[in-house]
């Protein structure tokens, strides 16, 4: 087939603005000096990056407290009787955990493969098996439980594998006790956004409204034991925190010959 030229009216006017105008513009620096960030090597195929906490691989407990009554059956952490919880504290963390409903499914509504991970030992993301089984909104897989239900329902069937990916960032608190700020969570299910930068409006009990108080900058991750076998697998967390930065000077425009205009 044969390529139309470029209409000569159309290229003689470009090639002269390419001649006229100078190299580069002014250039923005905005005066803050930057840290180098850290080098990460991600995980391979939702592994643990390199710089991760590995809170379960596959192999044993010894990241949780309580876990005598839960089991490591082909690699995964099955749910026992009694709650578990990370012997480590965690703050801001980005949190990757996969989950695998009871099967053959069983119960209905709450009852049907419960289980829940909560941040800071206080704060529930609801695991359900919500695959074909309806129950309140606010309590189904993915809800902040009794404040919010995911955006979508992106659930795998039972005796498969979900994948939470969460980013997760704790509640400030006055030195008062009052909130200064309110937790907020983000989080991925198999891949799907179902819940975007959604503010807590506390806690998440099932007998009373959902409440802050104050408490310790980082504490430990909570895996439910709702009374259903649940699965887990592959579980991680890493500390965040925002790249590191000082205001060494204000922003300024650098010229083409290299005169620097103060940006007020
Ligand atoms: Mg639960």
């Amino acid at each position: 087939m044969k390529t139309a030229a470029w209409p000569i009216s159309f290229l003689v006017p470009l090639l002269i603005t390419c001649a006229v105008l100078p190299a580069r513009g002014d250039e923005y620096l905005n005066g803050i000096e930057w840290k180098e960030p850290a080098v990460v090597t991600p995980g391979e195929n939702g592994g643990p990056p390199s710089d991760a906490v590995v809170l379960f691989d596959g192999k044993d407990l010894s990241a949780w407290n309580g876990a005598e009554n839960w089991k490591i059956e082909n690699g995964a952490m099955v749910c026992g009787r009694g709650d578990v919880r990370t012997k480590e504290g965690f703050g801001d963390c980005q949190l990757h955990i996969e989950w695998s409903s009871p099967t053959p499914a069983t119960g209905s509504g709450q009852g049907r493969g419960n289980s829940g991970v909560f941040f800071m030992d206080a704060y529930e993301l609801q695991v359900l098996d919500s695959y074909n089984n309806t129950t309140y909104f606010d309590g189904q897989a993915g809800a902040i439980y009794k404040q919010t239900p995911p955006a979508v329902n992106a659930m795998k069937p039972p005796g498969t594998w979900n994948v939470y990916d969460v980013i997760w960032t704790a509640p400030r608190f006055k030195d008062d006790g009052s909130l200064q700020s309110p937790a907020y969570i983000t989080a991925l299910q198999n891949g799907v956004l179902i819940l975007n930068h959604f503010a807590l409006k506390g806690d998440t009990p099932y007998t009373r409204p959902p409440q802050y108080t104050k408490h310790a900058d980082r504490l430990p991750i909570r895996l439910q034991d709702h009374g259903n076998p649940t699965r887990f697998r592959n579980i991680w967390v890493r500390q965040i925190k925002a790249a590191e930065g000082k205001q060494v000077r204000k922003p300024y425009l650098k010229k083409d010959d290299g005169a620097e205009v103060p940006l007020e």
